[in-house]
């Protein structure tokens, strides 16, 4: 018998998200993210949820390959670019669509010999800092990529680092619409936070939105809007069971560190899952967890192999009752993963993207 720990994929719940997203935008194309693994999900696994996509944006040639070998004849977009010249080869052969944000790239281009024209997204950095040109090279390297016959068609993007905030995204707007005016081509700036709070402005939407983590059903602006809100559904539950049963009495403690401390007798139940299976180290006393479908809390710190939980809510439950740790619980309940990451001092993507390869995954 193995242990008992399963992560399930909600494909309804994928096409649910990819909907709710395309209604907030309704005349843009969709790249739906799934770099990383899909979040975590598994690109083979997400592939028929999110069919619907316009195309699909992802880091490296390997995932690439692997969306091609879906049978997907769409755009495929490298949100990176190529990493080195002979990258390009495999770009042309896979036809995918990449972005160009370094004079390196656009050497590399310069130098390739190829049959087929490339399709190329040339990122400018409005604010970010990350990657793209500055606004004051970005209509040069336009220029330079215009004058290439490898290049056939250039579209224009940029990435905003405050969607999600008050602070917004108007400074960034502003410079992407003032360094790419009048110049020809597709524009693409949205991630999630920016198609769900901002979509309604068609400068925002343009022509391309790359929503990633609205996607996998986590509000991106969490916690000043929950999933509730922005009616998003959990695209993965993390669920395991109750292996052990414990009855403390007043001043027991529990776990490494003894870190919690009972003031009253208290029934805690044992959970097979730990740090090793992905689940937040950072996580402790107050976490909320589902037991039965029942919100309850965790108590003590994680280990690498089990939680326990406070079983008072739901004096039903024992050992091999149904523990959630994120996601949907058999009977429907629903926690979302935002709260369980909050909980952590962390975000929803690095628990999904993090979920270890030892837990056993299932599509429903
Ligand atoms: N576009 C780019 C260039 C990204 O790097 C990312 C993710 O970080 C996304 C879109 C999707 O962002 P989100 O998951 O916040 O929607």
């Amino acid at each position: 018998m193995p242990r008992p720990i399963l992560a399930t994929i909600h494909p309804q719940a994928l096409r649910h998200n990819l909907d709710r997203l395309r209604r907030a935008v309704p005349d843009a194309k969709l790249w739906a993210v799934v770099k990383a693994n899909a979040y975590g999900h598994g690109i083979e696994r997400v592939f028929e949820g999110l069919r619907a996509a316009d195309g699909f944006a992802l880091l490296d040639l390997q995932e690439a390959e692997r969306v091609r070998a879906l049978g997907w004849r769409g755009p495929i977009l490298l949100l990176e670019g190529v990493f080195e010249a002979r990258d390009l080869e495999l770009c042309s052969r896979l036809q995918l669509w990449h972005v160009v944000h370094c004079e390196e790239q656009i050497d590399m281009l310069a130098a390739h010999k190829t049959q087929q024209p490339h399709r190329v997204f040339l990122k400018m950095n409005s604010g970010m800092n990350r990657l793209g040109f500055p606004s004051a090279h970005f209509r040069t390297a336009y220029a330079r990529l215009q004058a290439l016959p490898q290049v056939d068609e250039i579209s224009l993007m940029t990435h905003f680092s405050d969607s999600d905030a008050a602070r917004g995204i108007a400074h960034q707007l502003s410079a992407f619409a003032e360094a790419s005016r009048d110049l020809p081509g597709e524009r693409s700036l949205a991630n999630s936070a920016a198609v769900l709070r901002h979509g309604r402005d068609p400068a925002v939407r343009a022509d391309w939105v790359r929503p990633g983590i609205a996607v996998y059903g986590s509000a991106p602006d969490f916690p000043e809007h929950d999933t509730a809100h922005w009616q998003l559904q959990p695209t993965m539950t993390l669920a395991s069971r109750i292996i052990g049963v414990q009855q403390l009495q007043p001043a027991d403690t529990v776990g490494y560190g003894s870190s919690f401390v009972a003031d009253a007798p208290l029934r805690i139940g044992v959970v097979a899952c730990g740090y090793a299976d992905g689940y937040p180290r950072h996580c402790t006393t107050g976490t909320p967890v589902l037991v039965d479908g029942v919100r309850t809390r965790l108590v003590g710190r994680v280990s690498m192999d089990m939680v326990t939980v406070d079983l008072s809510p739901v004096p039903a439950a024992g050992i091999g009752s149904e523990a959630v740790l994120w996601g949907r619980s058999s009977c429907g309940a629903v926690l979302p993963v935002d709260e369980v990451a909050r909980a952590g001092g962390t975000v929803a993507y690095e628990l999904l993207c993090a979920l270890a390869p030892r837990v056993p995954v299932v599509v429903e």
